[in-house]
């Protein structure tokens, strides 16, 4: 039986892309199959006149989002999410702060791109020496120039992995210099699908899925439209240790496990900054990540 990864689940139908060819094709479903979201797995079964999704496979993991209705599922499977800032527009840590914490409560890696390092940028540049001082991946890219660009396309072989970040910052850029020809053919696939499928609110919905070689397990590159405006679930404690690794080493020494480091004796973290080995943004940046987006 042939393996598929989805690419949308749309009413009654799913768009899903099968091996070999990973050319997206509609099928229907069998009515058992529970909901299923972009980079789910499914086994299809031809019958003589249709495609039939018979069986999901097992979920690895799950990106969600929060709504004002509550979390939903954005994407699945996914191992890594390439967190996208730019020289420009000027980025701030504190938006991509969250996204990180995210990428780790849903058990993905996040590898931070810098993107736009032909344009100077003393803050974008001082991101990238603090996210690489913590010890996270961080590559130093030009969509444009094509700086950095091979060395990603082979750090991203076998794996699956998604853009976010905010506007602008040069996602689409970035996947049309990893892959030029498959971009151009899925891109295209993909738009005479949504003018098949007609209904305004699926053409926004489709997720794009970029292989990197010639079957799944070789690796694929996922456009999310969903990711792209991302609002991550409220982050998990661990998450947010591993996110701020230098306030969670700080907080390693505060005399009471609960300290919330603001006026506790012995709290670690206020040590820190009172001698230097931690930043007044740091603790405030990891505050506002604990708290949560203000609105969704
Ligand atoms: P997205 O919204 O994140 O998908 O961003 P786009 O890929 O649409 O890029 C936004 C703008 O930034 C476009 O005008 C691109 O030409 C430009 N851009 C993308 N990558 C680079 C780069 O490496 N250097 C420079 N200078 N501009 C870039």
């Amino acid at each position: 039986m042939t393996r598929a990864v989805v690419l949308s689940h749309l009413g009654h139908e799913l768009l899903v892309a099968p091996e070999p060819s990973l050319t997206p094709t509609r099928c229907a479903l069998r009515s058992a199959l529970p909901p299923l979201v972009a980079g789910d797995e499914v086994r299809l079964a031809e019958d003589e006149d249709a495609v039939l999704a018979v069986e999901a496979l097992p979920r690895q993991t799950l990106l969600e989002r929060q709504t004002a209705r509550g979390t939903r599922p954005i994407c699945a499977n996914l191992d890594t999410l390439l967190i996208t800032f730019a020289s420009a527009p000027a980025p701030h840590g504190d938006l991509l702060d969250p996204l990180l914490a995210a990428a780790f409560d849903a058990g993905l890696e996040p590898w931070l791109l810098h993107n736009k390092c032909d344009l100077a940028s003393p803050e974008a540049e001082a991101l990238h020496q603090e996210f690489t001082a913590l010890g996270f991946r961080v590559f130093r890219l030009s969509a444009r120039e094509g700086m950095g660009i091979d060395a990603l396309r082979a750090a991203l072989s076998g794996r699956r992995a998604a853009f976010a970040g905010q506007s602008g910052v040069g996602k689409s850029s970035l996947l049309n210099a990893l892959m030029p020809e498959a971009a151009a053919k899925v891109g295209s696939l993909s738009e005479r699908l949504n003018r098949g499928l007609g209904r305004g609110r699926h053409t926004t919905s489709v997720v794009r899925l970029y292989p990197l070689g010639a079957r799944l397990s070789d690796g694929t590159l996922i456009d999310a439209p969903g990711l792209r405006r991302f609002v991550p679930v409220p982050v998990s404690a661990w998450a947010l240790a591993k996110t701020f690794p230098d306030v969670a080493a700080a907080a390693a020494h505060c005399r009471f496990r609960d300290c919330a480091h603001d006026q506790e004796p012995g709290c670690g973290v206020q040590a820190a900054l009172a001698d230097g080995t931690l930043g007044a943004e740091r603790l405030a940046r990891y505050r506002q990540c604990q708290a949560g987006p203000e609105t969704l």
